[in-house]
């Protein structure tokens, strides 16, 4: 049994993927698609503050976490989280905090936006979310949005898989899940080779896509967010811990999935060995973010 390297309690891990616990968040911007998620998941949609999210990641033994935007307003008609309180949080909350902003590809002004973001706001990366925001990354007219970001040296998340959000509910509330085929993302790292691309989520239904665009292509990485270790399909699982154990990241999907529980799920239903560990807990993360 290999050792749990995170044991002594020293806050060390990097969540690659958290959202806001607050109603910007998981009401505005989430709205009726949120809630249905938020039954699937069978989380309550509880507010925190961010002292609050703060002490329950270093109890848990994480140090960092990314926090991401969402605007996916032309798809959806909700309000985004926007890069300026992405940024506000991160300000306040420097030393725990990295920000991830959202711009909507629907949008006319998304280039100026992305600039504006990472050049006035200082974000990190950018994350997008495209079921939500009801777009194929592949397409063409996209083209100018990822020249800019790889202009601009920051990495950036892509959705990977089906989506919880809308589930359930007639028309799954409109979205179209073909979105979340990480094939339409491989078409972007194909021809931006200096993008770095995170696909967030293991890619349910199409893992072994994922598994294959992540081997193939240096500049793409994947993560275990959204999932509880024990759901995951066993041959990512095994890529995740050997082919892939340096390209492979520890992500909650905070609130849905808060770090405690997910960390004891990881220590319950997986045997990495402590070198493995530390790579998917934060090396691997600490790489990709250039910390
Ligand atoms: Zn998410």
């Amino acid at each position: 049994m290999p050792g749990d390297v995170l044991a002594d309690g020293e806050p060390r891990a990097i969540d690659m993927h958290a959202h806001q616990p607050a109603k910007e968040f998981l009401e505005d911007a989430g709205g009726e698609m949120m809630r249905d998620a938020a039954k699937k998941f069978g989380a309550e949609m509880e507010f925190d503050t961010y002292e609050g999210m703060r002490e329950e990641y270093y109890a848990a033994g994480v140090k960092k976490v990314v926090l991401v935007g969402w605007d996916a307003e032309t798809n959806t008609g909700n309000p985004p989280v926007t890069n300026d309180y992405v940024a506000g949080v991160r300000d306040e909350f420097a030393d725990f905090i990295i920000g991830f902003g959202s711009v909507d590809p629907l949008k006319d002004d998304c280039v100026e936006e992305a600039e504006r973001a990472v050049n006035d706001l200082g974000l990190s990366g950018f994350k997008f979310q495209q079921i939500a925001q009801g777009f194929s990354p592949s397409d063409p007219e996209h083209e100018p949005l990822w020249d800019t970001i790889e202009d601009l040296g920051v990495p950036v998340i892509f959705h990977g898989g089906n989506s919880t959000l809308g589930a359930g509910s007639p028309g799954g509330r409109g979205l179209r899940i073909k979105y979340g085929n990480p094939m339409l993302i491989d078409d972007v790292a194909a021809t931006h080779p200096d993008l770095q691309i995170l696909i967030a989520h293991p890619a349910f239904p199409w893992e072994r896509e994922q598994l294959a665009i992540c081997q193939q292509k240096g500049n793409v990485y994947m993560d275990f967010s959204g999932w509880l270790p024990k759901y995951i399909d066993d041959e990512w699982l095994h890529y995740a811990g050997t082919l892939l154990k340096d390209k492979t990241m520890f992500g909650t999907d905070y609130p849905m999935i808060g770090p405690k529980k997910w960390l004891d799920n990881f220590r319950e239903y997986t045997d990495y060995p402590e070198d493995v560990q530390r790579k998917l807990l934060w090396e691997n993360a600490e790489a990709f973010l250039d910390l």
